[in-house]
């Protein structure tokens, strides 16, 4: 599996060269800020998430054409993340049954070229809410994960104070508007997450990022290779 993740970044990435190095990937590449050039990463390791817990939920908007873009940016409906990530989403999935709940995905690794695309198709005005491809998302590296809470028997989602994606300060996990409903859901989400070494990020309550996640570098494996 690694020799074909590592192929796979090699032909995908064109210019780019990955490297073994003591079990790192170097990797160089014109699609990284200068920062990251050079840099030794850990060997990417991702794993499918529902091979880990066939309970967790999908619901992959971005392999669909419900989400901001309208059209399916994903050749399939998967979510991956980096080994260590999964397991810890497995922890978070499972201490969530006693509530009767459970978790609903909505993306995952995300290739550098859809980061690329919504970064190209996104108004100026709203590109604080898309990564800056220059640096990459931690999407981009396996480490980060959209999601929401849902019922453990029907899998309905759990009202949340916006909708996913919503490109307004609604979105914020600070929010002080909605129900009191939807904020103790978002608390609930969050507070799991946290327990398991993930932070959310400043500007969406769906969206965290797996405390290892400077260790891994940004990858452009499409879905079509798994
Ligand atoms: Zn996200």
């Amino acid at each position: 599996m690694k020799s074909i993740l590592r192929t796979v970044l090699l032909v995908s990435l064109g210019a780019c060269r990955a490297l073994s190095s003591g079990g790192g990937a170097v990797q160089d590449s014109s699609i990284l800020q200068p920062a990251e050039k050079g840099r030794v990463f850990r060997a990417p390791a991702l794993v499918e998430l529902v091979k880990l817990d066939s309970t967790i939920r999908l619901d992959l908007r971005y392999a669909s054409s419900n989400n901001f873009m309208g059209r399916p940016m994903y050749g399939s409906a998967r979510a991956f993340l980096q080994r260590p990530a999964a397991d810890a989403l497995v922890r978070v999935h499972r201490a969530l049954r006693h509530r009767g709940l459970g978790l609903t995905i909505f993306d995952a690794y995300r290739p550098w070229r859809v980061t690329k695309q919504f970064w190209d198709e996104t108004p100026a005005a709203k590109r604080a809410y898309v990564a800056d491809p220059r640096r990459g998302s931690i999407h981009n590296r396996g480490c980060a994960v959209d999601l929401t809470l849902c019922d453990q028997r029907t899998g309905k989602e759990l009202p949340m104070p916006s909708p996913f994606d919503d490109f307004s300060l609604r979105a914020s996990p600070r929010y002080g508007g909605g129900t009191i409903q939807e904020r103790a859901n978002r608390e609930i989400l969050r507070r799991a997450m946290e327990a398991e070494g993930f932070t959310v990020n400043r500007g969406e309550w769906w969206h965290f990022d797996y405390r290892e996640w400077r260790e891994y570098g940004i990858l452009d494996i499409p879905f079509t290779a798994f």
